[in-house]
């Protein structure tokens, strides 16, 4: 399936200069969805993984579909202050400015084999911070997943040379 065609292309969103890869258009086709789900279902089953956690918003949307098909916990991982329960935070750089991402500490644990997944992957630093929440739980973090890379961002190089195994469904070299 040309799954890249589903994806939306909006220039200069959500500033002058940012190519913007809007997944709603490939979410409005159930095909698509079916297929991801068996890509990931094949991909992750009896790999002796137990968790995925979902980095919000638009990680909980295939975070959930490849859980529910595994059969494994969902973990969440939030932006600042929506958990109402203990947490542990994590910093990260955005062009201006920093911002946080939460995990229940609850959640997760040293028994815990995880694979983290977003929708995309641009300079990385969502799915460190994501990563070091994971890891701050003594969590094990298999493979990282997106369904789209943009690879000359940089982001999947820095998380493979910090020995991370990294996935994804598609990429728009170039930008
Ligand atoms: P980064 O931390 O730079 O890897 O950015 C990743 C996060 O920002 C993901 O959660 C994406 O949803 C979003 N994002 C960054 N760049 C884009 C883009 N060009 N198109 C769509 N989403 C983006």
């Amino acid at each position: 399936m040309n799954l890249k065609s589903l994806i939306r292309t909006v220039p200069n969103y959500p500033k002058p200069g940012i190519l913007f890869r809007d997944i709603s258009t490939l979410l409005y086709n159930g095909n698509a969805l079916k297929y991801i789900s068996d890509v990931y279902f094949n991909r992750y089953n009896n790999k002796n993984i137990n968790a995925i956690a979902g980095i919000e918003a638009r990680g909980f949307i295939f975070g959930s579909i490849i859980a529910e098909k595994l059969g494994i916990a969902f973990v969440p991982i939030r932006k600042k202050g929506k958990l109402p329960c203990d947490v542990i935070s994590e910093e990260y750089s955005l062009e201006y400015g920093t911002d946080s991402l939460e995990i229940d500490i609850s959640s997760l644990n040293n028994n815990s084999k995880v694979v983290i997944v977003d929708d995309l992957i641009a300079t990385g630093g969502t799915a460190i911070a994501a990563g070091n929440l994971v890891k701050k739980l003594g969590a094990d973090i298999i493979e990282y997943s997106f369904l789209v890379n943009l690879p000359d961002i940089g982001g999947s190089t820095k998380l493979i040379d910090n020995d991370y195994k990294v996935h994804s469904l598609m990429e728009f070299a170039g930008e």
